[in-house]
């Protein structure tokens, strides 16, 4: 399967390794067709972008960008879903500006109301031996994830099931119903298989991302299309394969 795009990177601007132009400049090498650049919310603790207007600040480089080096490139933000009623750590307003939305779960993140750091993060990084609290965590983290879902429509969710636990069916439903992706994620290890079989199951989008954080890894997507291939996932399914002339 051809994959065109990788629409998740991090820059310096959150807690990539370089700064976006040169993050750009290996999509390119890398033969990509569209790069995104998506940073960390605000409220990812000690590593999110320092203000939103960092989005818009990348929006008026973009086309410059675009032209240099023979790339499309996009704007997005990797937002943070900050409490059980699915919020998110971007205003509207900037949200409607950017070419590309991701709503994760991150378990360092200061949540709305602050003290769902405590009953909600806090368990999820410190109960994950305890099988009570991990199943409780573990419908807290589908509620939100869903509810965000459904409240700001993200063009995907990045990385479900990576360190906080998910219903997947659950997510995969939300995710079909909204025609939101669930993202294949090649930079981190979890169980991936699980996510292709619940979108494949219930007929949600998919999306192939590195999640790159130095210039080196940007567009590294051929772990995902292999897995995608595996499962036989056909590539009208995938948000950004290349689809089949027929
Ligand atoms: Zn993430
Ligand atoms: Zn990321």
């Amino acid at each position: 399967m051809e994959l065109y795009a990788d629409w998740h990177t991090h820059s310096s601007h959150s807690d990539g390794h370089a700064p976006p132009e040169e993050m750009v400049a290996a999509a390119a090498a890398r033969g990509l067709a569209e790069v995104a650049i998506t940073d960390h919310g605000p409220r990812a603790m000690f590593i999110g972008v320092r203000d939103t207007g960092v989005y818009l600040e990348l929006k008026e480089q973009a086309a410059r960008w675009s032209k240099k080096y023979g790339v499309r490139v996009l704007v997005g933000a990797e937002a943070n879903v900050t409490g059980l009623d699915g919020g998110l750590d971007l205003p509207p307003e900037v949200a409607a500006e950017l070419d590309i939305l991701i709503a994760g779960l991150h378990p360092q993140v200061w949540c709305v109301p602050w003290w769902q750091t405590l009953t909600w993060i806090a368990p999820n990084q410190a109960g994950r031996a305890l099988e009570p609290v991990r199943q409780a965590m573990r419908r807290a983290n589908t509620a939100a994830l869903v509810r965000a879902v459904y409240k700001h429509r993200p063009t995907f969710v990045s990385h479900p099931g990576l360190v906080m636990a998910v219903d997947l069916d659950e997510v995969a439903k939300a995710c079909a119903a909204t025609g939101c992706a669930m993202e294949i994620n090649t930079g981190h290890s979890y169980r991936k298989d699980g996510v292709v079989r619940a979108a494949l199951r219930r007929g949600a989008l998919i999306v192939v991302n590195s999640d790159a954080h130095f210039p080196a890894t940007v567009g590294d997507l051929a772990a995902g299309a292999a897995l995608l291939e595996k499962h036989r996932v056909p590539p009208e399914q995938v948000l950004n394969a290349r689809r089949p002339l027929h």
